[in-house]
């Protein structure tokens, strides 16, 4: 059987909406005219995803979607007849991972000419579609984020009998105006089509875009102003996942905690009066907030009273959004994780300033303070840029003396990177390249020995751990913490503590998606061994 031909996309992106918010996402374009069904089969497609959770979730719809119009799925890009990358612009190395793959996808294409290349995600910004020609000249067609629920109807593949959600402009029930992103997850949850990674463990997104003005970040260009999912969708998602025997959900937004300012007020949330301390000052009164969707998702529950979903997690949290009431909704919540994610970025005001992060290091240390009172042993991480813009020496100290103080389980560490278009590209980036990696890797090392330490304290202790993956045994540790796992012990479970901790232990495939109790045997900076007592 022959495979249907995928249109010719030379269309540029569609301009964006005039007037208004420059950031508005664009109305959806005019789809393609519909091929006609015929005999043929339908291409298979391959959705290559790099970056954040929030590509991975978005990614997990787009395949849903595909799925869902008929396509089938390619094992590897060399088998595909649809290429779909979804891109990280967040720092210039994930923009040359694509970049670089550019001679393989022509090559593919000149091999079969029938394949079709799209690009998604984060690099494809305003830029131009003659710029995104040329940076990305294998590719056919080029979606913004918030055109992604356009992709079966630009490619041709919207056919009669295709669910609602594959046309381009479907509107969400509750919310007429929404946007595409926002009407494309109601029409997918409805119709059940997002293509899940796992069935133990789901992504939620709940808000879309980011409106913070952090200097040196992409995403609030690439992805647009905050859009916030109805609260009754998000519960209703999570629902269906507890039904369906999920362990984990995690809810996600680049800010997920300012979830909520922007939907209708209602009279059930009348006793939410919280605002934000700094910034810009929103009247939330009346209207849910993340605090309020965590009870919601929590209050879920089986015929026997337990979480319908045991474990409920959330990404990423910006300080500045981190309410008491927030605060004690996790403590309060007995589905939430003890483990919070919160960027912290520098550990110098100054820097922070010129980042555009709205706190100072002491109310970020408060926070830390707060939390660690109402949810003792939560575990904490973050996100540090070193490098950036005019940082000194002794501002660089102050980050590591901050890691010292905070004493974080994990650290996510980068040099600066400058992102054409951002309010920090026009600062000089005046710490040389060798610097940058100087400084990290210092940081790396100082946190290595905190990891250790940290972790060293779970040893002996009893951990619940909900596994993900298993490899044959014969393989190796790549923590380097603990003793060397001997050929024979080798650990071929992995999976994850209530506090993200990553475990290695004992057992076999068949534990794969189940929560096992064990117990932690040795410590390494990077990960637990331990095991298993069930
Ligand atoms: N919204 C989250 C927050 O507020 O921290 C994080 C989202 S951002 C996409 C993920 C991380 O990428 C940031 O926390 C930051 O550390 C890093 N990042 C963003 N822009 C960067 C840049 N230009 N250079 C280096 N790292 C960057
Ligand atoms: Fe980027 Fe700041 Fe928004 Fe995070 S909060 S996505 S770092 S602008």
């Amino acid at each position: 059987m022959t495979t249907r031909p995928l249109p010719v996309l030379d269309l540029p992106a569609p301009p964006r909406r005039s007037g208004g918010d420059p950031r508005s996402p664009a109305r959806p374009a005019a789809a393609f005219d519909e091929y006609a069904i015929g005999p043929e089969a339908l291409p298979r497609f391959f959705v290559w995803t790099l970056g954040c959770q929030m590509n991975r979730s978005d990614s997990e719809e787009m395949a849903g979607a595909l799925l869902a119009a008929g396509c089938a799925e390619a094992i590897a890009i060399e088998s595909a007849d649809l290429v779909v990358i979804n891109s990280c612009a967040v720092r210039e190395v994930s923009e040359r991972k694509v970049i670089g793959r550019m001679g393989q996808l022509a090559a593919l294409k000149a091999e079969r000419p029938g394949t079709r290349v799209v690009l998604t995600g984060c690099a494809v910004r305003d830029q131009g579609p003659a710029a995104l020609r040329r940076r990305y000249p294998a590719v056919d067609l080029f979606l913004r984020p918030d055109q992604e629920p356009e992709l079966v109807a630009r490619l041709g593949l919207a056919g009669p009998t295709a669910p609602a959600m594959l046309g381009a402009g479907v509107a969400a029930p509750d919310r007429p105006d929404a946007s595409p992103m926002l009407a494309a997850r109601a029409s997918a949850v409805a119709a059940g089509t997002i293509r899940r990674g796992q069935p133990w463990a789901a992504w939620v997104p709940v808000i879309y875009g980011c409106d913070k003005t952090c200097s040196y970040c992409i995403v609030p260009f690439s992805r647009g102003p905050e859009r916030s999912r109805p609260f009754d969708g998000v519960v209703e998602e999570c629902r269906r996942l507890g039904e369906a025997g999920a362990l984990e959900v995690t809810l996600l937004g680049q800010n997920v905690n300012s979830y909520g300012h922007d939907l209708p007020r209602e009279e059930r949330f009348a006793a939410i009066a919280a605002q934000r301390p700094l910034g810009r000052r929103l009247d939330l009164a009346g209207r849910p907030d993340f605090a309020a969707l965590l009870r919601a998702v929590d209050g879920l529950r089986r015929g026997d009273a337990q979480p319908a979903i045991p474990r409920l997690r959330f990404l990423t949290s910006h300080p500045w959004d981190l309410t008491d009431r927030l605060i004690e909704a996790i403590a309060g919540c007995p589905s939430v994780c003890g483990h919070l994610h919160l960027p912290v970025q520098s550990g110098d005001d100054a820097v922070l300033r010129r980042m555009g992060r709205q706190y100072a290091v002491e109310g970020y240390l408060g926070l830390v303070e707060r939390l660690r009172a109402a949810v003792p042993g939560i575990a904490l991480s973050t996100d540090v840029i070193v490098g950036f813009c005019g940082e000194t020496e002794a501002q660089y100290e102050a980050t590591l003396a901050l890691l010292r103080a905070v004493r974080y389980d994990q650290v996510f560490a980068a040099a600066y990177s400058v992102r054409p278009g951002t309010p920090a590209a026009r600062l000089p980036d005046d710490v040389p390249p060798e610097e940058k990696r100087r400084r990290l890797n210092a940081l790396l090392a100082l946190q290595e020995e905190i990891g250790r330490e940290r972790n060293r304290s779970w040893v002996g202790r009893e951990v619940e751990v909900l596994v993900d993956g298993w490899s044959p045994p014969g393989g190796h540790s790549h923590d380097g913490g603990g003793p060397p796992i001997r050929p024979g012990a080798a650990r071929p479970l992995a999976g994850r503590t209530r506090e993200n901790k990553l475990v290695h232990l004992d057992g076999g495939p068949e534990r794969v998606g189940t929560i096992v109790h064990a117990r932690v045997d040795h410590a390494g900076p990077y990960s637990l061994v331990a095991t298993a007592l069930t």
